[in-house]
């Protein structure tokens, strides 16, 4: 007899909602979960992970595919400049999906929100066709004027593009996964796709900076910052040879595949800021460096453009994924 889906709540609300914090008023084990509000404005996001989608038994384990899914969601909210605080968590449980395999999910999104800083408030189990892991998560932010936020709409043009950490590190982690190729010099890749951190401190300090348009990169570089380009209505200007290329990509794949997985392969979850040259350096730590990548511009409102180190405009072979395209194309990951 498999487990019951009110043993396994309780399985994963034994692992996950052991802090209580004094804001919320009703723990996980009730119909709903009742939080005090620290700050004015509450700041939502909800995104799910598909086996098969998003992650395959080849390219990361059940605990990595646990902690992305906070991790993905997480950065999103850090993406807005606001602090997340709590996730509920929806595990869609497939027909091959064994009990362990569950604790190994619940393992990991453990680790992972203790990382993140976030509490388990809810969720909930569902039979499914396919596994599939969902979290929402809220967080806040303070009030105004205007809003400490970063928005897609934020940016003006004569501002400074930056990029926390590497980019590209994270689709070459996959690529070396899958054609198998991994060796001592890429664990930090592999670990950049399987266990990304969101930068939620940065996303933070930015929007106390004054910084005022930002986004994650989640889908690809140049895909990203044209839904700045479009909703902003600025034009981009990327130099090709500032991005910061992860040194091991560079020699596991080549400079010109690591550059052009750094424009569009996507999943680094690092966080692109618009604003201020100065303000933007500023906010580079020991730990974390910001690399300015290039600049808004007023031609070619909505449209991105990268540039090559002479000075050519450069066409990336991909500029990153779209779900219902890759499906109709028959792609997988
Ligand atoms: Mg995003």
């Amino acid at each position: 007899v498999p487990i019951s889906q009110f043993e396994l709540i309780d399985r994963i609300l034994v692992h996950l909602g052991d802090r209580v914090a004094s804001s919320i008023v009703v723990p996980p084990g009730d119909d709903a979960a009742v939080w005090r509000p620290d700050q004015p404005l509450v700041v939502a996001h909800t995104d799910t992970l598909i086996e098969g989608a998003h992650w395959t038994r080849q390219t990361m384990s059940f605990a990595d595919a646990g902690w992305r899914v906070v991790a993905v969601n997480v950065s999103d909210i850090a993406a807005m400049g606001a602090r997340p605080r709590y996730i509920l968590l929806t595990v869609m449980v497939g027909p091959d999906l064994t009990e362990q395999e569950v604790d190994q999910v619940v393992e990991g999104v453990a680790a992972s929100r203790r990382v993140h800083d976030v509490q388990v408030i809810g969720g909930g189990v569902n039979a499914s066709a396919t596994t599939a892991l969902s979290v929402t998560v809220l967080g806040d932010a303070a009030e105004g004027p205007p809003p400490p936020l970063l928005r897609r709409d934020g940016a003006r043009a004569g501002e400074a593009i930056a990029v926390s950490g590497w980019v590209g590190a994270s689709s070459a982690g996959r690529e070396l996964i899958r054609s198998g190729r991994g060796s001592p010099t890429s664990d930090a890749l592999l670990r950049a796709h399987r266990r990304p951190v969101a930068r939620t401190q940065l996303g933070m300090a930015a929007a106390a900076a004054g910084v005022r348009s930002g986004i994650d990169v989640s889908d690809g570089l140049v895909q990203d910052l044209g839904h700045i380009a479009q909703r902003s209505r600025v034009g981009i200007e990327i130099a090709l040879d500032a991005l910061p290329l992860h040194p091991a990509a560079v020699s596991e794949l080549g400079l010109q595949r690591a550059s052009d997985l750094a424009l569009g392969g996507g999943e680094d979850y690092e966080l692109v800021l618009v604003g201020s040259a100065s303000t933007l350096e500023a906010l580079a730590t020991p730990e974390l460096a910001v690399t300015i990548i290039g600049w808004t511009v007023e031609a070619h409102p909505g449209e991105v453009h990268v540039f090559d180190v002479d000075g050519m405009r450069y066409f990336p072979p991909f500029v990153g994924w779209d779900h219902l395209q890759a499906r109709a194309a028959g792609e997988v990951v």
